[in-house]
This record gives structure tokens, sequence and C-alpha cells, in this order.
């Protein structure tokens, strides 16, 4: 079974040792291929490529540990069950970031729940003394109320612009997918108060005199990054969540077997990944 390819004789589908003399057998670029059985060879019909890119791992059977993602698992969003899709994302209707739809044993990808955590950390000072500005400032008296426009200017800048980027993202694809959702709402409110907060310090002559309080166009950098902090905790929360749940399930799916002794059709035994074991084969369960 562990030998090179060549030498041995290997049903791609099921995994099964099988001589030359097999009657199902096929051509598929120019290499012949020997199945078990009509029903593994019309498996392997319909969707040769499945089956060869297992056969290039040629891993120990007995070793042989359940594949990490297997190539058709389909990921979907735990809001939106009509959702299903080949490859990880963003829920097109809310936004939600997608989970495969079977757990698997393989470690899972945090890259998502990091890249959160990184942009909440490294932006929360910076929402902190924009939030105390914005509310004290004008009683502290550090600076002029123009000047202290343009340090927040220059500290929201960051949060909202890279900070909120998957966010703003999502609400971008929530007005292509026509799926109005909590994003568009982020979106619009962090990116008005934003957009509107950077033309009042740029060029507040734009603005009429009774837009003007205590010495400048009134800004609202802090409302744009106070959201984004918040939102992205809530995020950081959620995938936490989310993980540990698989982490649950996980542990439960440790406890499966991970082969079955399957009889050959002339009584003798093999041990087969469980993803071999197919509908009308024998299995020896053993105490
Ligand atoms: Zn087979
Ligand atoms: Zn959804």
């Amino acid at each position: 079974m562990n030998t090179s390819p060549k030498t041995t004789l290997t049903d791609p589908v099921c995994g099964m040792t099988v001589t030359a003399s097999s009657p199902h057998t096929l051509q598929h670029q120019n290499r012949p291929y020997y199945f078990c059985s009509a029903n593994c060879q019309g498996k392997f019909a319909t969707n040769p490529a499945q089956y060869l890119s297992d056969t290039k791992t040629p891993a120990s059977v007995a070793s042989a540990e359940p594949a990490e993602v297997s190539p058709g698992t389909l990921y979907t969003c735990p809001m939106h069950p009509e959702v299903q899709q080949e490859h990880p994302g963003n829920c097109p209707k809310c936004g939600m970031t997608l989970e495969p739809m079977l757990p698997s044993l393989a470690e899972e990808d945090h890259t998502e729940l990091h890249d959160f955590q990184r942009r909440f950390w490294w932006t929360l000072p910076l929402t902190l003394v924009v939030f105390v500005l914005a509310m004290a400032g004008h009683r502290l008296q550090w600076m002029n109320m123009a000047v202290q426009s343009w340090v927040e200017l220059v500290l929201a800048t960051p949060i909202v612009l890279w900070a909120g980027w998957p966010f703003f993202v999502r609400g971008w694809q929530s007005l292509v997918n026509r799926s109005p959702n909590m994003w568009t709402l982020i979106g619009l409110g962090t990116g008005a108060a934003y957009s509107y907060s950077v033309v009042a310090t740029l060029a507040p002559q734009v603005f009429p005199d009774s837009f003007i309080s205590m010495g400048r166009v009134a800004v609202y950098f802090e409302a744009a990054a106070v959201i984004i902090s918040l939102t992205l905790m809530g995020q950081v929360f959620e995938l936490k969540a989310r993980s540990q749940t698989s982490a649950a399930i996980k542990s439960l799916l440790g406890l499966a077997p991970k082969t079955a002794r399957r009889i050959r059709t002339d009584g003798s035994e093999e041990d087969v990944p469980l993803s071999n074991v197919h509908v009308g084969d024998s299995l020896r369960v053993r105490p």
C-alpha cells in the first residue's frame, strides 16, 4: 500500500489494493487506472482530479489522517444556511465570516481573529486619546481648538482607514449584493462622520458661521473612532467564541476512530482510513 504508485495497483477512489486483471479499468491522461468495482470506476470517471490529488500524497494507510479541509468542503454562514461556497470568505448577506460545514480535526484558521486583534490593540490608545480630546478638550485648554481638530484628524485617520478597512469592504459588499446589513450602517456612519470632519478640518471656510462652535467647525472624529474600536472588540469576542465552540466539537470528533477494518472480497482484512469506506463495504468491529 505504501510503495510507489507505479508498482502498486491501488484503487484511487477507495484505496483498496487491486490487480491489473480487474475488469474495472479506465484510461486517464495516458495512464491506466484500476478499480475494485464499477461503483468506484463511476466515481472516478465523474471527477478524476479529486481522486488523483489524493494519490499524489501516498501516505501509508494505517497512519493516514483525515484531510485538513478536504477540497470539497463547503463554507456556510451561521445565520444564512442557504449561503454555501467552496472557499472561505464573508457572507454576501450579512458579512459574517463563513464557517466550514464539516468540522474537521485540522488546525483551524485564526488569521482573521489575529488580524482583528492586531487592528484593535494598535488603535485602541489612539481612540482613547481622540475620545478624551473630544469630550474634555475645551475644558482642558491644552491647545487651540483649530489645532485640536488637526490632532484628532491625525489620530483618527489610521483608526478609520486602517483598523476600519475590513468594515468598509463588507459595507461595500453589502451594497454590491443589495443586502443591507450591519456593515452598511457601520460603513455609512463612520464614513460620513470621518469625511465630514476631514472637510471641516481642512476647509472650515466652506461651512457657514453657524457651524462654528468653540472656535472651530465641530468635528466628529471621536464618533468614527469609538464605533470602529467597539466593533473590532465585538468581532474579536465573536470569533473567539466561535473558535471555542469548534474546539469543543473537535475534542468530541477526536474520540472517533480514524480507521476502519475492512474485509476484502477474499476474506482478508485491511485497515483503511474512514474516508475510504464506502456504502456496501463489510467492516469488522473489534471490541
Ligand atoms: Zn474501490
Ligand atoms: Zn449571513
